[in-house]
């Protein structure tokens, strides 16, 4: 019988087989569990980064990310010493950067409040900044080794399969299903190891698009495969219309370095070095943005394409060059380039600002190209990084050069 995911406490999913489940998962985990680089010397911290990378990104992208911000950091307290943008550099390429800023003041509040320690206390995780249900939940079984659920996308449509249950998990009531029938499942004493096995199974077998029940560990107790839902459990989600945003991005050049703004307004990329960006399709606002950066437009280099969640951007990229020395124009080591004020000019408007374009740059920095195209320099937006390599593919390599920061 299928389970509602809504319904009252009293019609519980059927617990029976549950634990048996459980320890065939358990069992499953032990020959075939994926060789990941957070999984070898597992403590609370590495478990943490991790957990933190992997939303929103793929195990084979994070991976090297991974390895190398706990090289860099190897404990909390030497993460929690580090500078933003030292962090966010580290992060660059793995987008959504609020979790790097997070993760960074969560390091620190965690070693003012908790001598430096992860602690293994629900409450006092949540209490973290970026730290929801979720992570709280893999950190705790995972790294402690305590019995938490930690219910993710993957592990909510594979538990809603195996109890077969009826609605959306992703919603409160669904989830709170989903919880009840994992803590049913979960071995005693093996919450990491059964957590993980829940998580490489949504991953490698129980997958969205044609699960690969016959290699299932666990399909002889799957309510879903008995009933013959396994193709409508969880039930399909509309999805949103993508949206076009198109964009131009002025690369003022000078020599082998180009001109960096950072945003600095509140949302997803604040703190992350872009090129003077304004929503437009033509040169028109692109020649505009130039004139206002003491720049001017020479041509029209190619177009990038970047997409974030559901905006699919179009940036057409133009190169500029310094016009002739004047007050506001950019100089070497001389005075910011853009004046207080002058950034409304490049202000583009709602609702696209908050994307992919400068608002007010507060600060501004030549940096070699060569740098930018390698992966070095700023944290840049992921629009940013393409214009480089695009840029950099159709310039004769030079003379690395990064002219500094210009003062504000
Ligand atoms: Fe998923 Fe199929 Fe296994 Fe059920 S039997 S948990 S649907 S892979």
């Amino acid at each position: 019988m299928a389970i509602d995911a809504g319904a009252p406490s009293e019609a519980r999913p059927r617990q029976q087989g549950a634990a048996g489940n459980g320890r065939r998962l358990v069992r499953w985990y032990g020959r075939r569990r994926r060789d990941l680089p957070w999984r070898r010397d597992v403590d609370p911290y590495r478990v943490w980064v991790s957990e933190v990378m992997l939303q929103q990104t793929t195990v084979s992208v994070a991976g090297p990310y991974f390895v190398r911000f706990v090289r860099r950091w190897p404990t909390l307290e030497s993460l929690a010493g580090a500078s933003e943008p030292e962090v966010l550099a580290a992060w660059s390429g793995l987008g959504y950067y609020h979790r790097a800023r997070n993760l960074l003041r969560a390091a620190r509040q965690i070693r003012e409040r908790h001598g430096g320690r992860v602690p293994a206390d629900a409450a006092a995780l949540r209490d973290l900044p970026g730290v929801g249900a979720y992570t709280a939940g893999a950190i705790l079984s995972i790294g402690h080794n305590l019995p938490y659920p930690a219910v993710d996308g993957n592990v909510s449509r594979v538990v809603a399969r195996l109890a077969a249950l009826r609605g959306d998990p992703a919603r409160p009531a669904g989830r709170r299903a989903v919880e009840r029938v994992v803590r049913a499942m979960m071995p005693p004493g093996r919450a990491g190891a059964f957590n993980q096995a829940l998580m490489d199974l949504g991953a490698t077998v129980c997958t969205p698009r044609q699960p690969r029940c016959g290699a299932c560990p666990v399909s002889a107790g799957c309510e879903a495969l008995r009933l013959g839902k396994v193709d409508r459990i969880p039930p399909a989600k509309p999805s949103l219309p993508a949206r076009q945003v198109d964009l131009a991005a002025v690369v003022v050049r000078r020599q082998d370095s180009c001109l960096l703004v950072r945003r600095e307004a509140a949302g997803l990329m604040r703190g992350l070095w872009e090129f003077p960006t304004t929503p437009a399709r033509g040169p028109k606002r692109a020649s505009e943005v130039a004139r206002r950066l003491g720049a001017r437009l020479l041509s029209r280099t190619g177009e990038v394409r970047h997409t974030i969640t559901r905006h699919r951007m179009r940036v057409a990229v133009y190169e500029a060059a310094p016009a002739a020395r004047r007050r506001g124009t950019p100089a070497r080591g001389g005075r910011v380039l853009v004046a207080a004020g002058e950034p409304a000019g490049i202000r583009p408007p709602e609702p696209s600002r908050r994307l992919a374009t400068s608002e007010g740059p507060a600060a501004a920095r030549w940096v070699s190209l060569e740098r930018l195209a390698a992966g070095e320099g700023p944290a840049l937006t992921g629009a940013a990084r393409k214009i480089a390599r695009m840029l950099r593919s159709r310039t004769s390599p030079g003379r690395p050069r990064d002219l500094g920061e210009l003062p504000s």
